[in-house]
């Protein structure tokens, strides 16, 4: 087949393929889109890139005529033969057969220096997904994504707007933001309901910002964002530290208890933390 023009809607007809609508199954058939996450993750010959869900392989291809390599991770038993047929030319290719929520990222990147994911997600995994990706340290350098625009504003959010909460202050502890475009409807089939962003996300070095435990800043952000539009002070209250001593934590962290969450900046729920913590 000519590669060089590689048509999704060609393709799922020549195969007789059937969608399965709870597999997040919305693929691309505009070529500008593809390539815009192609430019936007700035895939280049020295890169290991890791995709989640390639369907039947429209944004694969791409790729795989820029990068060293590419592993896709596809969930669809029926997906498999179809891209084992359509991108055997590639050399560069490797198909994993598996739920991307069960890999284990590091092992998979293993050696590899310069590592980058992107994907067209199904969007019914992309807050687990995104945050075991952040979550599990393993060494990539960028994740570029398209997911739903409602996900993406969130991660993007800043503090005092209607879209920051716990996604925007986990995505930005570990990593800088940047939104790339929006893509309407009309550049997917079938169709899905909502519009969607590509959104890059790079991994900062090291965390945003330094904190003595991790899982209790975390815990404290849910419990804060648990009881949005109540005061900090309603939201601190199960974390295992008594009156007396939460009062004085507010008072070193310098930061007024009867503030709501979606005030606070990410610097500010880290020292409230260590502050809570140390009477812990
Ligand atoms: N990359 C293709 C494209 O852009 O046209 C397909 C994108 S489609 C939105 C999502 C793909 O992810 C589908 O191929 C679907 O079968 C696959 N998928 C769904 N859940 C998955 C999971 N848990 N692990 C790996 N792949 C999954």
């Amino acid at each position: 087949m000519d590669l060089t023009n590689y048509k999704t809607q060609d393709i799922v007809k020549k195969h007789g393929f059937n969608f399965t609508k709870s597999l997040g199954q919305n693929f691309l058939i505009d070529k500008q889109v593809v390539m815009d996450i192609v430019d936007g993750a700035e895939i280049g010959p020295e890169d290991f890139v890791i995709e989640i869900g390639p369907g039947v392989g429209t944004l694969t291809v791409e790729m795989l005529k820029k990068a060293k390599k590419v592993t896709s991770i596809e969930i669809d038993k029926d997906l498999i033969p179809i891209l084992e047929e359509e991108l055997k030319d590639y050399d560069n290719f490797e198909l994993i057969h598996k739920d991307a929520l069960k890999v284990n990222f590091d092992e998979l990147i293993g050696e590899e220096k310069s590592v980058k994911v992107a994907a067209n997600l199904p969007y019914y995994v992309t807050t687990p997904l995104i945050a075991q990706l952040l979550k599990s340290g393993a060494k990539f350098q960028s994740i570029t994504i398209m997911i739903q625009k409602e996900v993406a504003d969130r991660m993007d959010a800043k503090p005092n707007t209607r879209d920051y909460g716990s996604l925007s202050l986990m995505v930005q502890y570990y990593a800088e933001t940047k939104v790339i475009r929006t893509v309407a409807p009309s550049s997917f089939m079938p169709r899905p309901k909502v519009e969607s962003i590509i959104i890059r996300l790079d991994r900062l070095e090291k965390p945003r910002v330094k904190v003595e435990n991790e899982k209790f800043l975390f815990d404290l952000i849910r419990d804060v964002f648990n009881m949005r539009r109540k005061t900090l002070w309603n939201g601190v209250k199960n974390l295992g530290v008594g009156k007396a001593d939460l009062e004085k934590a507010f008072e070193e962290a310098n930061i007024d208890p009867k503030r709501r969450g979606e005030t606070l900046t990410i610097e500010e729920f880290a020292i409230l933390a260590d502050k809570i913590y140390a009477y812990k």
